[in-house]
């Protein structure tokens, strides 16, 4: 496994953080950005237009970056080093639990630390942005977490040979592959690496949701214990959201507004 550490340029990192910070965007992805950095005031900032606002938080955040420099650049050696402990074991594991050869996705991947506390991900770059400020615990989650969608991704565009486009936000195979994140992760040696008391290792308002009468992560993981190979789960979980596409769009919408 090979993952490059490095930080993140501003440009990009001030894009995403602005993303999440439009219009119509719900209040679960708006908010993580004010907490962690109560220089920037929510309520001010959402009587602003649309422009005035990115104008704002832009302003600001570029004020912390160049404050921050020095922290920033110490957050990616911490975390290179943390990495390098375990780094060895990454392939083994996911070949193990893929049944596939993972070296070619994984001996080529980016971890981009900066400012964002929500970490966005470049499938087609191989890259995925790491918060600067998160415990070397979440940090780890926070890797294992995007290289399961990578790998996930890899092999599922492998086998079923469709359009990248619909790995991404608010297609269904992008809610699947949030969803199994926690199932492939919790219920393989990947949890070794992390800790069994991990709470989330996928998005929070997912833990405790019950779908069509039953946890979803209990009915997620039966599905992942019967697979016969991982091709068979992806095909399992995917027929699982899709028959309860509905129940589970609700409960998100609601969990995030
Ligand atoms: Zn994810």
């Amino acid at each position: 496994m090979y993952l490059k550490w490095q930080r993140k340029n501003f440009e990009d990192d001030i894009d995403f953080i602005l993303f999440h910070q439009q219009d119509d965007i719900p209040a679960w992805w708006r908010k993580p950005l004010f907490k962690q950095y109560p220089e920037l005031n929510y309520e001010y900032c959402y009587k602003l237009t649309q422009q005035d606002r990115f104008e704002y938080i832009r302003k600001k955040m570029s004020e912390i970056a160049e404050n921050r420099k020095t922290e920033i650049d110490s957050a990616v050696k911490k975390f290179e080093q943390n990495w390098s402990a375990i780094s060895d074991r990454i392939n083994d594991i996911y070949t193990a639990v893929f049944c596939e050869n993972c070296e070619i996705i994984l001996n080529d991947m980016q971890a981009l630390v900066g400012l964002n506390p929500v970490c966005p991900r470049n499938l087609s770059e191989n890259s995925f942005s790491v918060y600067y400020k998160d415990s070397d615990r979440d940090v780890i989650e926070t890797v294992l977490h995007e290289i399961t969608h990578f790998v996930w991704f890899y092999f599922w565009q492998k086998y079923f040979n469709d359009d990248y486009e619909e790995y991404d936000h608010p297609h269904l195979k992008w809610l699947v592959s949030e969803i199994v994140v926690e199932t492939i992760i919790r219920n393989s040696e990947l949890i070794d690496l992390i800790s069994s008391d991990t709470k989330y290792i996928a998005y929070s308002y997912f833990y405790g949701m019950g779908i069509n009468g039953e946890q979803l992560f209990d009915t997620m993981k039966k599905l992942f214990m019967k697979r016969k190979n991982m091709k068979d789960f992806m095909l399992s979980s995917y027929k699982y959201c899709k028959e309860n596409e509905k129940e589970l769009r609700e409960k998100i919408q609601a969990a995030e507004n």
